[in-house]
């Protein structure tokens, strides 16, 4: 089972050796990356102060988990209703939708993807992508104005200055910057 609940209950199980706990959450972040996997996953280490030493304080991960489901519960339910009204639009003889909305393309990985994984938000991970999607749902054009912060855009094609997050969604992964020892610091939870 590599779904997300079933990982979450694994990052949650304190009879789990740590570092199997560490891989359920990687699992996690990969079902549900905002930022896409690799922002995601800085993000989390910031914001549950997950330790390099995983036994200085395993509530961490927790943490992490707990963040990640929140996400959840914002876009579930408007991914659920979204895939009802597409199918009852479809059996209607609509086969494109009017106006996609950003899960819809990108999958959860990437509604608000920053290719810089130590350029991000700060917020906490839901109340960022609950603002993408009230400024869509607003019909505020991701052309115009970053929905991640709300920022204009002065600079169409570009990753916003502010956030970090990038118009293009992960099709923006080309051009990440290559800076392969940075990711493994991350990995290793040493971005102090
Ligand atoms: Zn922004």
């Amino acid at each position: 089972m590599t779904s997300f609940p079933a990982q979450a209950i694994r990052v949650r199980d304190s009879t789990l050796p740590l570092h199997r706990r560490l891989y359920a959450l990687r699992e996690c972040a990969l079902h549900c990356a905002p930022y896409g996997f690799r922002a995601t996953w800085h993000h989390l280490i910031v914001s549950a102060r997950i330790p390099r030493r995983l036994e200085d304080d395993p509530d961490a991960l927790v943490r992490a988990a707990d963040e990640l489901q929140r996400v959840r519960d914002v876009v579930l339910p408007r991914a659920q209703a979204y895939a009802a009204r597409r199918r009852g639009e479809k059996a209607v003889g609509v086969r494109v939708p009017q106006s996609a909305p950003p899960w819809y393309s990108w999958g959860w990985c990437g509604i608000a993807y920053c290719p810089d994984p130590k350029h991000h938000p700060t917020p906490p991970l839901a109340t960022v992508v609950q603002a993408v999607l009230d400024r869509h749902a607003a019909g505020l054009s991701v052309e115009t104005h970053c929905l991640a912060c709300g920022r204009e855009r002065r600079r169409p094609g570009r990753a916003c200055p502010t956030c970090g997050a990038h118009p293009d969604g992960p099709a923006a992964r080309w051009r990440a910057p290559s800076d392969g020892d940075g990711w493994g610091r991350i990995w290793r939870r040493d971005v102090g």
